[in-house]
C-alpha cells in the first residue's frame, strides 16, 4: 500500500525493516507546538535555576535507568553499533543533561557596579522566549540534548524538529521530561520534513531564536528565512576536518586515531577525520598501518556488540558515498582498500591515495566511511593544507614536538583542535565552528549563554534632578525650573 503523504514510516536501515509510522506535521501542528510553547514559557522562565536543574537531573537520571531502550532505538533507527550508542550517544547524552542541570545555576556576567560615578549597572541574563530547534539523523539522540538542555536550562521554551528519518529517541526523551515534571508546553516535538515543518518552524513570528545543526546549504536556507523575523540563529553545520601527522609523530598512535576518527558512526560525523596530511617521511608507512588497521573493521549487524562498523542511515546515503569514491577514482585517485559498491546500507572502509588537493573527495563533505590521505614536505605546507578548506568545524596535529602542537592549535582554523587525538568530547567545553561550518556553540557554558539575552540594568543614584550630562542637549544655562 503506498505511504499517505502525511505519514513517514521509519525503518531500520541495516535490514529495510519499518519499525514505526508516524505521522508527518504539518504548518498546523507547528503552530500548535510554537503556541503552545510561547504560553507555557512565562513560568518555565521564572522557575528557579534550581527548579529547572531537579528537572534535568531527573531527565538524566531516567535516561541513565532506560539507557539499554534508548540505546537499541537508536542502532535501530540510524544502523550505528549498539557499541557505539551504548557507550558514547546514551552516556554522553545523560552527561550534558546533568552539566546543564548545573550551569543552569551558576550564569555568569559581568560584575554590578559603578562604572558612571552616578549609576550603579547590573546584568541581568534572561530567557530569549521560544527556541526552534532542528536537528540532524547522524546522533539523533545527543543532537537533541545539546539543543534541548542549555535552552531549557536558560529558562526557554522549545519546539524541536528531529531529522523525520531518525525521530524516535527525541520522542522518547520528551517523554522522559513529562515524566519528569517538565510542565506541559515547555517542549515540543514535531516529526515532519525539512521543507514543510522544517520551514514553518523556523519562519513562525513567535520562534525567538532557531538554533539549527545540519548541513551547510541547508544551513543558509534556515539563516535566510530567520533573517526575515529578524530572530536569532545558531548554525552547527558541515565539517572536513584535516588530521595533520608531523614526521616526529607516534605512527601507532596517529594510525588508530586515524581509522577510529574517520570509522566512527560510520564516518557520519561533523568532525570526522576526513583528510590526513602525512609528512613525507611517514606517509608509506602512514598509509600501510591505515589499509592494516582498517582490514580488522569488523562490519556487519549494528546490533551485535563484536560489530565495528554498522550500516549508514540508509541504502542512498551508501549509494551517494559511493558516488564520491567512484569520482574520485575516476580522477586518478586509488583505493588502497574498500571502493566497491554498497551492499544496500552498508558501506566498505575506503582508504583512498593519490587524490588531488582540488579534487572533490578532499574539498566536499562525504559522511562515510571514506579517508583520503596526502603527503606534505614543510610544515608550512601542511598547516596551508589543512586550512585550504571552506568548513572549520574539527581538525587534529599529532606530533610530540612540543613547539609544533602549540603552533598547530594557533594557526589551524577551525572551532576544535586536537592535538594527538580526534573525535573526544566533553560537556563542559564547546563544540561548533568557524567559516562554513557555521556560528555559535554547543556544550559547555557557552551554549547555555547563547540561549539567554543580556540585558543591562542601569539605576541612577544620586536623585539629582539636573544631571550634568544634560548639558549636551539644553546647553549651559538651558532646561528650566519645575
Ligand atoms: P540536513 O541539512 O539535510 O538536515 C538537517 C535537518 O534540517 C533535518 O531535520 C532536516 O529535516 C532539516 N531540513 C531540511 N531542509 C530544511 C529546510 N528547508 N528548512 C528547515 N529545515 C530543513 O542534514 P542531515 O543530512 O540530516 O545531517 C548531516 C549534516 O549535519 C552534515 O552536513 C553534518 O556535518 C551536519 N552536522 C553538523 C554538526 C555540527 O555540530 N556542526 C553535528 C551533526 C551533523
Amino acid at each position: 500500500m503506498p505511504e499517505a503523504p502525511d505519514a513517514t514510516a521509519i525503518q531500520n536501515p541495516a535490514t529495510g525493516e519499518v519499525i514505526e509510522r508516524l505521522e508527518l506535521a504539518g504548518p498546523a501542528a507547528v503552530d500548535a507546538a510554537v503556541l503552545a510553547a510561547r504560553k507555557a514559557q512565562p513560568d518555565w522562565g521564572a522557575a528557579t535555576p534550581g527548579e529547572r536543574a531537579a528537572v534535568l537531573n531527573r531527565v538524566a537520571t531516567l535516561l541513565q535507568e532506560r539507557a539499554e531502550d534508548f540505546a537499541a532505538v537508536e542502532t535501530r533507527q540510524c544502523g550505528k553499533p549498539i557499541r557505539l550508542s551504548r557507550e558514547f550517544d546514551v552516556p554522553g547524552t545523560a552527561d550534558n543533561a546533568t552539566f546543564f542541570a548545573g550551569a543552569a545555576r551558576v550564569l555568569e556576567g559581568k560584575a554590578s557596579g559603578e562604572y558612571s560615578a552616578a549609576h550603579t549597572s547590573s546584568i541581568r541574563r534572561e530567557p530569549l522566549g521560544v527556541i526552534g530547534s532542528i536537528a540532524p539523523w547522524n546522533y539523533p539522540l545527543n543532537m537533541a540534548g545539546w539543543k534541548v538542555f542549555p535552552a531549557l536550562a536558560a529558562g526557554n521554551a522549545v519546539v524541536i524538529k528531529p531529522a523525520e528519518i531518525t525521530p524516535l529517541t527525541t520522542v522518547m526523551l520528551a517523554r522522559l521530561f513529562e515524566e519528569a515534571g517538565l510542565p506541559d508546553g515547555v517542549l515540543g516535538v514535531v516529526v515532519g520534513t525539512g521543507p514543510v515543518a522544517g520551514e514553518a518552524l523556523v519562519s513562525h513570528p513567535e520562534v525567538d531564536m532557531v538554533s539549527f545543526t545540519g548541513s551547510t546549504p541547508v544551513g543558509k536556507r534556515v539563516a535566510e528565512l530567520a533573517a526575515r523575523g529578524p530572530r536569532r540563529v545558531h548554525l552547527e553545520l558541515g565539517g572536513k576536518a584535516p588530521f595533520l601527522v608531523f614526521d616526529d609523530a607516534d605512527l601507532e598512535a596517529a594510525v588508530h586515531g586515524a581509522v577510529a576518527g574517520a570509522l566512527i558512526n560510520g564516518g557520519q560525523d561533523c568532525t570526522a577525520a576526513t583528510r590526513a596530511y602525512v609528512q613525507r617521511p611517514l606517509y608509506e608507512q602512514f598509509v600501510a598501518g591505515v589499509a592494516d588497521v582498517l582490514g580488522t573493521v569488523r562490519m556487519g549487524d549494528p546490533a551485535d556488540p563484536a560489530t565495528d562498523l554498522g550500516s549508514l542511515i540508509s541504502a542512498r546515503q551508501a549509494q551517494r558515498v559511493h558516488g564520491f569514491v567512484s569520482r574520485a577514482l575516476a580522477a586518478g585517485a586509488r583505493a588502497v582498500r574498500g571502493g566497491s559498491a554498497p551492499d544496500g546500507a552498508f558501506y566498505s572502509p575506503t582508504l583512498l591515495v593519490g587524490a588531488a588537493q582540488d579534487a572533490e573527495i578532499v574539498r566536499d563533505e562525504v559522511f562515510g566511511p571514506v579517508l583520503v590521505v596526502l603527503p606534505f614536505d614543510s610544515d608550512e605546507q601542511g598547516l596551508a593544507l589543512a586550512n585550504d578548506t571552506r568548513f572549520g568545524l574539527a581538525a587534529s596535529a599529532w606530533t610530540r614536538d612540543v613547539f609544533r602542537a602549540g603552533r598547530a592549535s594557533r594557526e589551524l582554523a577551525a572551532g576544535c583542535v586536537w592535538i594527538n587525538d580526534h573525535i573526544p568530547i566533553v560537556s563542559e567545553m564547546p563544540h561548533g565552528g568557524i567559516k562554513a561550518s557555521g556560528y555559535g556553540k554547543d556544550m559547555s557554558a557557552y551554549a547555555l549563554e547563547e540561549y539567554t539575552a543580556v540585558k543591562h540594568v542601569m539605576t541612577e543614584n544620586t536623585g539629582i534632578a539636573r544631571k550634568d550630562w544634560h548639558r549636551t542637549v539644553f546647553g549651559a544655562g538651558g532646561g528650566s525650573d519645575v
